[in-house]
């Protein structure tokens, strides 16, 4: 089934990546986001969650049930405002530590804008460093998310600095020392800019992410040819690879005959089977997505990550992401 999906205007998209250490709160907050945004009602989240931890962002339902290997972990949130605008964030996972071969690079090329979550009492962890520095060089600004403020032993001040330390360190330009703190009980559903001002929803975090968070720059592209590089590869066993990747130029449709661009420069033309699209913890099959989006091609095989997916007419390939070499490895 095809899902009629609107084309959402880059102007309405925000693509922000979560980085974090594990056990800060990602996976509570995401749930908390999808709930609030009322995508899904409580019982599907709790269904979907199986009780198994940190599983949520992971793929859909079917997939988890036959044990395939889900890689990407995007999700899809629609938000409106209160004055009744919409907007689509992808929520982009980024790995808990430091890689090899550029997938932190990749990933973190598909964003405007990072959500750097901290734990209230434990505060930034090393292992984020690298996930961290990366962004910013990626001129990515943090919006600073300091969660578990409801901990009896939370110490939000103190989560700050160390923030604020950490990216002296990564010598972050003044604008990112500026940074904007959301306090936030991921588990409890909600989120403050002030301590004192108590709430119980986590409205703050989404006002700041599209407030903050600027919108694709290549959302003004939609009307050029396509382009689009292939960030992550999932594998699903009834379509084979899986494609993902954030639209560059553009749009992508269904049945549409594309030609693919290796490294090496050499193009060989494929039609693309389907386009699917990330909505809530799914993905869904649309007719088309455009520049700025994010979205998972089927049907393009043989195909590898880096690849770039053009207009069978005008096929320009978009320059490889370098590979990363990281000083600073998995603790
Ligand atoms: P992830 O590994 O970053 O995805 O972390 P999870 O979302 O799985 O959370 C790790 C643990 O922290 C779980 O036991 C959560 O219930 C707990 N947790 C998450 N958010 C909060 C919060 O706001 N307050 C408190 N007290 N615990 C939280």
């Amino acid at each position: 089934m095809t899902v009629t999906r609107n084309i959402v205007d880059a102007a309405h998209l925000r693509n922000v990546a979560i980085i974090a250490h594990v056990d800060h709160g990602k996976t509570t907050l995401v749930d908390q986001m999808l709930y609030q945004s009322g995508l899904y009602r409580e019982e599907e989240l709790t269904k979907l969650a199986g009780g198994q931890h940190g599983l949520i962002l992971d793929s859909n339902d079917l997939e988890r049930e036959r044990g395939i290997t889900i890689t990407s972990k995007n999700c899809a949130v629609t938000y409106t405002t209160p004055d009744g605008e919409a907007y689509r964030i992808n929520l982009i996972d980024t790995p808990g530590h430091a890689d090899f071969g550029g997938e932190v690079e990749r990933v973190l090329g598909m964003a405007s804008g990072t959500l750097l979550l901290v734990d209230a009492y434990e505060g930034p962890m090393p292992q984020t460093r690298f996930v961290l520095q990366k962004s910013l060089e990626r001129g990515l600004k943090p919006i600073v998310v300091v969660n578990k403020v409801d901990r009896p032993d939370a110490r939000p001040q103190a989560a700050v600095d160390e923030v604020f330390d950490l990216l002296v360190d990564l010598d972050a330009p003044d604008d990112v020392l500026d940074f904007q703190v959301i306090y936030a009980s991921a588990r409890e559903g909600w989120a403050t800019l002030n301590l004192d001002e108590p709430n119980d929803n986590l409205q703050p975090l989404f006002d700041q992410i599209i407030g903050q968070v600027p919108p694709p720059h290549d959302g003004s592209r939609m009307d050029d040819p396509l382009q689009l590089q292939v960030t992550t590869l999932d594998y699903s066993d009834y379509v084979g690879r899986v494609a993902i990747g954030r639209v560059h130029a553009g749009v992508v449709r269904r049945r549409q005959k594309v030609q693919v661009i290796d490294p090496s420069g050499s193009s060989s033309s494929r039609q693309i089977s389907q386009v699917l699209a990330f909505e809530g913890l799914d993905r869904v099959e649309v007719e088309e997505v455009a520049a700025g989006d994010l979205c998972a091609l089927v049907g393009l095989e043989p195909i590898e990550i880096g690849y770039t997916v053009t207009d069978a007419d005008s096929p320009v390939a978009l320059p490889s992401t370098p590979i990363d070499e990281p000083t600073l490895h998995m603790v």
